[in-house]
């Protein structure tokens, strides 16, 4: 299929990337891109769907890979996986020969394999350029479920209106599911077979990057997880830090040990982002060295520093983050600079089962198989916004009928987003700027 030709399917499609934030899919292909690596290293913790999926829609997905590499133009298709999913690798194996332009490269356990940034190295061992992006080294990375989603949009002329998941934490039955977009998590727990303790929180996404959700949100395209823990998890406490407090105990207890930044995955990269820095003239105030700050910006959020490196029980994340946002509303921007790999990086791999301890998620550290006997709710809440990108403009009204895979929203040529589906016929009961809720015919 041709590139543009392409483009506007996986728009029409409402395909984002499944995997993160969720960046509109048909913005990233383009003729530059000589390798399109496959992101299957599921690299947060309990996460179960990229592995799952692997194993289950071998051939679907790397179709999905074949149509993005030959549309592009790419020398080859990386599949990228942890050694350790060997279900995912057997199922591979069978299948992989029809794919001439497509290899695999089997992933060494450690977080964040996943991180783009890193995923690129990993596989390709070009350095992504700091204030960069993997297509300024010539690469494109894609989610496992985002190649399912194309090949479903060219091949059976699906749009994306389901979602893959893995329900776990303390519940009776974690699972991985797939569901309709727009269906509420309350759902989900039920179907995963109740919360297995009375007092909990729920964390939507991966226990190092989630946030703390609730029962009556719902699922979106780029929702990969929902978990339940208990109050007293060292998850549920950092993301409850409040900032001047974090700043507050920064000042009081940062030692300068410095193993936040020895440990930090863009540091190690060469990325001039020095965590321990930025701890310290935050915290005391001091605001003579802009670049410490600036480098900020190098920062991919992963959390590693603040869950996992400091021994002071510290947020440094919480509070890059935060300065990040203040930079970036000012129009600053990372001078985009050249790295070098640090010698030692090989060395400070830091294993998840090391991360899943040290956040005590051990005992649910387990399965949770794939279901695709999809729970179909009555109602369904849609948010206008799913991913990264403008909102859609919606193109129905309250009491309008609509048919599962139906245009519900569009975008504009210029805009950068994705078309909006419905999941079921159904009626809309509610419409409004932020979300549009659908109840099923009958
Ligand atoms: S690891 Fe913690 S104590 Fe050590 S420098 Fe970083 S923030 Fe400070
Ligand atoms: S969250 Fe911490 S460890 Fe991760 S990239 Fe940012 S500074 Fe480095």
């Amino acid at each position: 299929m041709e590139l543009q030709e392409l483009k506007d399917l996986l728009k029409k499609s409402g395909i984002v990337g499944a995997g993160g934030a969720g960046f509109p899919t048909y913005a990233k292909l383009s003729y530059d891109v000589n390798t399109v690596i496959l992101n299957g290293a599921e690299c947060e913790p309990l996460f179960r769907v990229d592995q799952n999926l692997l194993a289950t829609h071998t051939d679907e997905i790397l179709t999905g890979l074949s149509l993005v590499v030959e549309a592009v133009g790419a020398k080859e298709g990386i599949l990228a996986y942890k050694e350790h999913y060997h279900e995912a690798d057997e199922a591979v194996e069978r299948v992989i020969y029809k794919y001439p332009r497509l290899r695999k490269k089997l992933l060494k356990d450690g977080y964040p394999a996943g991180d783009e940034v890193v995923l690129v190295y990993e596989t390709t061992g070009r350095v992504v350029p700091q204030g960069g992006i993997p297509i300024n080294v010539g690469a494109m990375v894609m989610n496992v479920e985002t190649a399912f989603n194309v090949y479903n949009a060219v091949e059976k002329k699906e749009p994306v209106t389901y979602k893959y998941l893995t329900v776990g934490g303390a519940v009776n039955e974690p699972k991985t599911l797939r569901v309709p977009i727009g269906t509420k998590f309350g759902d989900l727990i039920k179907e995963a077979g109740g919360p297995s303790i009375e007092s909990y929180k729920l964390l939507v996404g991966g226990p190092m990057t989630g946030v703390i959700g609730s029962l009556n949100d719902t699922v979106t395209k780029t929702t990969k997880g929902i978990f339940v823990l208990p109050m007293d998890n060292p998850i549920i406490e950092l993301r409850e830090y409040r900032l001047k407090v974090a700043l507050k105990r920064a000042m009081g207890v940062c030692s300068q040990c410095r193993m936040c930044t020895d440990l930090c995955p863009r540091n190690l990269l060469g990325h001039s982002i020095e965590p321990h820095k930025i701890m310290n003239s935050l915290a005391f105030g001091l605001d003579y060295n802009s670049e410490v700050f600036v480098n900020a910006l190098a920062c991919c959020e992963c959390n590693l520093c603040s869950a996992y490196a400091c021994h002071q029980g510290l947020n440094p994340k919480a509070i890059i983050a935060d300065l990040k946002g203040r930079l970036r509303a000012n129009g600053v921007k990372l001078p985009k600079i050249d790295s070098k790999v640090k010698d030692e990086r090989e060395f400070r791999r830091v294993p998840v089962g090391r991360v899943v301890a040290r956040l005590k998620l051990t005992k649910f550290n387990v399965d949770a198989p794939l279901n695709e006997m999809t729970l179909e709710p009555n109602i369904l809440t849609i948010k206008t916004r799913q991913s990264i990108g403008a909102p859609v403009t919606l193109v129905v009204n309250k009491g309008d009928k609509v048919e599962s895979g139906q245009v519900i929203g569009n975008i504009d040529e210029k805009s950068l987003g994705v078309f909006l589906h419905s999941p079921i016929d159904g009626i809309i009961d509610e419409v409004n700027k932020d979300y549009l809720v659908i109840r099923r015919e009958g």
